[in-house]
């Protein structure tokens, strides 16, 4: 079982608190992005059962009445063991997904995967336009050219600012300059791409409120994407007036995801610090 202090950022360990927890958000007018967690398979076995799990859950979605969508990293799905198994577990959940009308996102892992998912992503986009959507992140130094090749694939783009530490001979490394990118990306994106292929993976209110402003200017329909525990608050008051999702992890590979979490900012250390205490 997740321990109370985990289960802010993480929705149980089960299909069903994961849905539980999406039709939450949805009263609250928020849809969810679910992700079984999984990375870092070096055993196809693992990758293909993983790849079953997605499809088992478009099925069970299929069966409620949310708009819930899926989020699957490529190495979870076959990336570690070899660029054809990815791609043949990546179409057959894509296709699973596009015939119940589930829309499949994939996360971008570090630079070493970038090329391999981008053309992935764009293969099964041709097959299903408009179904599925990849993130791509503006601390790397190539995403202004992946952004003006994905402007011509059917597929939504999730801009993020990264959250792998990558060298400097591939990306920006100091925070001024990622968000000086991720300002750019956006501007990018809402100058070039079209209604619905737009999504801003963001919890930062300045780039919150650059989007809201290029989203005035340019009259295109675009969703927020936030974390599950980060600012949720935030994502309610903005659901009243733009589409928001929130991604979901959950399953039994919690652990790395909650420390990640925890790691990541000092009020979260203190949040998990006073519960422990508590
Ligand atoms: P930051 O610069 O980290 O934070 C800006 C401000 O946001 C902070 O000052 C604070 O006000 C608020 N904030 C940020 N984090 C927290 C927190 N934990 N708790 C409370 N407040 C906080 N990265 C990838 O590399 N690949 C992916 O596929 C990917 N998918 C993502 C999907 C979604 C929906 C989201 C939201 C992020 C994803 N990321 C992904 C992570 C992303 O790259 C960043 O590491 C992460 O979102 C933090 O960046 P930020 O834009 O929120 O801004």
């Amino acid at each position: 079982m997740i321990p109370p202090i985990a289960d802010r950022f993480v929705a149980g360990e089960s299909t069903a608190t994961a849905l539980a927890h999406a039709a939450t958000l949805d009263d609250g007018g928020v849809n969810a992005i679910l992700n079984l967690l999984g990375e870092h398979y070096d055993d196809r076995r693992d990758a293909d059962a993983d790849a079953d799990a997605y499809i088992r859950l478009i099925a069970d979605i299929a069966t409620t009445d949310l708009d819930a969508r899926l989020s699957v990293k490529p190495s979870q799905i076959g990336l570690a063991v070899g660029d054809d198994i990815f791609v043949e577990n990546l179409v057959r959940v894509v296709d699973a997904a596009a015939e119940q009308g589930v829309f499949c996102w994939v996360d971008m892992e570090d630079h070493t995967t970038t090329d391999v998912t981008l053309d992935a992503v764009e293969r099964v986009a041709d097959a299903h336009p408009g179904q599925v959507g990849v993130a791509l992140q503006a601390n790397l130094r190539r995403t202004g050219d992946d952004l003006e090749r994905f402007a011509d694939v059917p597929a939504a783009v999730r801009l993020v600012k990264g959250a792998y530490d990558e060298p400097a001979s591939v990306a920006y490394t100091r925070k001024a300059d990622v968000n000086d990118r991720y300002r750019a990306g956006l501007d990018y994106l809402f100058a070039n791409y079209d209604d619905g292929e737009i999504a801003v993976g963001s919890h930062d209110p300045s780039m919150i409120d650059h989007a809201k402003a290029l989203g005035a200017e340019h009259g295109t329909d675009f969703e927020f994407q936030m974390l599950m525990g980060v600012r949720e608050d935030a994502q309610f008051a903005l659901a009243t007036e733009y589409d928001v999702a929130q991604y979901v992890p959950y399953g039994g590979k919690w652990f790395q995801y909650f420390y990640r979490r925890i790691a990541e900012r000092r009020e979260n250390l203190l949040f998990a610090a006073r519960a422990i205490l508590r």
